[in-house]
This record gives structure tokens, C-alpha cells and sequence, in this order.
């Protein structure tokens, strides 16, 4: 298992995580199995967003027998109220929900303590501005939760976070689908109509994103990487055609700052699919030839950082030149700010920089998205200098 720095936390997760949120449709057995078997590959992160006390009884019995080997994200503003889930900032609920959070997963502590699905940039602002936020400091301060994160569907949400240094894990909702998609306060509004979408490509708005929590470096750890399923089907896929659980994972995380995939899995077959990314060939993660060749919407002319020009005639990294070209890029803007020092360092490190390229133009015909590699290479150069 391929693990990764959780941002600034000090913690190391496991590249495929844990999402939960099926467990309600499980027998026991099944969800210690479930655990059991993800544990055994190494997996050590785990979302659990769920009130329903039978859920969180559940998965508390299932990680209970390795708990110190799990990352949890525990979420704060999740509660169950007349027998329902209910997501409210309502400081007369949130503590008594917290607490049961932490008695059913036999624990005094969550690695993460999550503020609860904000998709409204009002909604975070009052949150950083009230007693929700306090709460949380309360709770970093008493050691019931380690580090503070942030569920979010919006990427507008999410940037803001990125700016809180008290936010070190932003869990966000990504995938190729959702990134043409511009940002929203509604839900509903990533499931809806791909047929209006202005333009293909990531929008812009969720490039800025991955390029903040990469210089800040807030984590990203991904919920809804197969958009609710509908990625694995021809039919229910914006793009007309079918990716796979691996497909849809790599493409997750190559994006700048993400650390972990939440998968989300109603069986431990589906659970060893996602688990097959580990061993997968690069023939079996290609998402960007599936893209490239799909019959709707393209992210032609964009890097997807797949790394199908490879290799370069000099030596260059080419996916990670142009990488960090993009988030150097988003950074500076119109010329306005300096390359972030981070970026500078990771771009620097290369093995051969972006000034060895020879213009040689081998590479371009293996590129799926028609990038126009050696202008990028000079351009990177340039911005960096080397
Ligand atoms: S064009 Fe540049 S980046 Fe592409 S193979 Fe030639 S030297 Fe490498
Ligand atoms: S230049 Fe093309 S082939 Fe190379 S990483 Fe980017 S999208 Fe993939």
C-alpha cells in the first residue's frame, strides 16, 4: 500500500481509505470482514460520517480489535434526531452527538474531527466566526480530536478552508465528472444536466482549489470518486463511456494534494476492486485514453498529468513538469505574486528540469489530449527560470 502525507498533520494515510457509509446495509460480520480485510492490505483511514447509532456501534465493533492502527474522521454536526440523520450547528445537539461518536466507536479520541458537510460560503464563515468553531477548539485542546477537518461538495467552500491554517484536511467531492462541473451550493447540482456544462476540461475554479491546498498544504482526502456510481456505467457516465473503480481512483489522485480515496463500497469484492488499484498496470489505470477517447464532453488541450507521453527524449518528467507549471501558473497569475516556495522546491528536485527539453516533439504524439508539450516545457522553463 502506497501511503501519503495527510497535509500538515504529521499523520501518513493509506492511498485507498475507507468510506463508510454502507456499513448500515451490512450484517455485522460482513462489516468486520470489511474492515478486516482492508486492514489486512493496509489500509488505515477511515470516514465515518454517520449518526445512526446502530452504524456507529458497527463500526466500532469492526475496528475495534487494530484501533490505533486507524486514522479516523470522526464528523462534528452529524446527529440523529427522531430517527434520522440530521446535519445541523446546533450547539445544543452537536456535543451529545460528538460524544456518542466517540462511545460507539470505543474510543476517547478521533485522529481527525471533521466540521460537517459546509457547502454554503456564508455557512463557513459563520462557522469560523461562532461557537461551532469553538467547540472545535475545545475539543483539539481536551485531545478528543487531534487535527481539525472540513466535508465539503463546493469548491468555493473548500478554497476558503484551504485559507484557515486551523483546516489541515479538506475531504472533497472529485472526480473527472464532477470537475467540468462550476461550483454550487447544491448537491443535486453535480448529479444534474452535463449537457449544459459551458465548457470541458477541469473548471476553473476547482484547478484553483487543487493549486491552494497544494501550497498550503491542506490535504485532500476524496469522497464520491466514482460520482455516486455513475462513472462505472455508458449509460449514467457524462462521458458516454465506462471507467473503472481503478481508473476513477487514479485519476483522483493525480491530482495536485490529494492524499487518500474514501472509497465507498457496499461489499468486500467491491472493496477488493478498489484494493486491485494497488497492483493495477498502467494499462489498467489509464483513465486518459477512455477520456481522450470518449463520444461526450473532452479534456483536449488540458494535462491531465497521466503520464502517457513518457519517455522523454532528455529525461524529463513530463507529467510533473507540467504539474507544477499549472500550479506555479495558478499561483501567479498575472504576475502579481512569486511561484509558491513549495512548488519551486518539488519543481526544482526533478531529476532533469523543463529547460533540457530539445523540442524534439517525440512526445506529442503520445499524448491522449493533444498537449502541446515542448511550448510547455519552454513555458514552465521560464516561469521557473531553470
Ligand atoms: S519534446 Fe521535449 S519533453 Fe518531449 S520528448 Fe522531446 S525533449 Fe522530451
Ligand atoms: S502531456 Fe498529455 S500525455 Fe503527458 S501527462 Fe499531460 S495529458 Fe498526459
Amino acid at each position: 500500500m502506497e501511503y501519503r502525507k495527510l497535509g500538515r498533520t504529521g499523520l501518513e494515510a493509506s492511498v485507498i481509505g475507507f468510506g463508510a457509509e454502507w456499513i448500515g446495509q451490512m450484517e455485522q460480520a460482513e462489516v468486520n470482514a470489511m474492515a478486516a480485510r482492508g486492514a489486512a492490505a493496509g489500509v488505515n483511514i477511515v470516514d465515518c460520517w454517520m449518526s445512526d447509532p446502530a452504524v456507529r456501534s458497527a463500526l466500532g465493533e469492526a475496528l475495534a480489535p487494530a484501533r490505533d492502527q486507524w486514522i479516523i474522521q470522526g464528523h462534528v454536526g452529524s446527529t440523529w434526531q427522531d430517527g434520522q440523520y440530521v446535519r445541523t450547528r446546533d450547539m445544543a445537539l452537536v456535543p451529545a452527538a460528538f460524544d456518542d461518536l466517540l462511545a460507539r466507536l470505543h474510543t476517547d479520541h478521533v485522529e481527525i474531527g471533521m466540521i460537517h458537510y459546509v457547502d454554503a460560503c456564508d455557512e463557513f464563515r459563520a462557522i469560523m466566526a461562532g461557537d461551532f468553531i469553538a467547540y472545535m477548539r475545545e475539543l483539539l485542546a481536551a485531545g478528543r480530536i487531534r487535527h481539525i477537518g472540513l466535508s465539503t461538495h463546493n469548491p468555493e467552500v473548500a478554497l476558503l478552508a484551504c485559507e484557515e491554517p486551523e483546516i489541515e484536511v479538506v475531504m472533497f467531492s472529485l472526480n473527472p465528472a464532477f470537475d467540468m462541473m462550476p461550483a454550487s451550493e447544491d448537491l443535486e447540482d453535480l448529479f444534474g444536466d452535463y449537457e449544459n456544462v459551458a465548457g470541458d476540461g477541469i473548471e476553473p475554479v476547482r484547478a484553483r482549489l487543487y493549486a491552494r491546498a497544494e501550497a498550503t498544504e491542506t490535504a485532500l482526502t476524496v469522497m464520491k470518486g466514482y460520482a455516486g456510481g455513475r462513472l462505472l456505467a455508458a449509460d449514467t457516465s457524462p462521458f458516454g463511456v465506462a471507467l473503472t473503480p481503478v481508473q476513477c481512483i487514479h485519476y483522483a489522485l493525480t491530482r495536485p494534494a490529494v492524499a487518500s480515496v474514501m472509497v465507498g463500497v457496499e461489499t468486500v469484492e467491491q472493496l477488493d476492486e478498489a484494493l486491485g488499484y494497488e497492483g493495477a498496470t498502467a494499462a489498467e489505470r489509464d483513465y486518459a485514453s477512455v477520456l481522450a477517447g470518449a463520444p461526450k464532453h473532452a479534456y483536449m488541450g488540458q494535462c491531465a498529468y497521466c503520464g502517457h507521453c513518457a519517455p522523454c527524449a532528455v529525461g524529463i518528467n513530463i507529467a510533473l513538469a507540467n504539474k507544477f507549471y499549472d500550479l506555479a501558473e495558478m499561483a501567479v497569475g498575472d504576475g502579481a505574486a512569486p511561484v509558491p516556495a513549495s512548488v519551486r522546491a518539488h519543481y526544482e528536485a526533478m531529476a532533469v528540469t523543463a529547460d533540457a527539453c530539445t523540442a524534439c516533439g517525440q512526445c506529442e504524439p503520445r499524448c491522449p489530449f493533444g498537449v502541446p508539450i515542448p511550448e510547455r516545457m519552454e513555458a514552465a522553463a521560464a516561469l521557473f527560470g531553470c
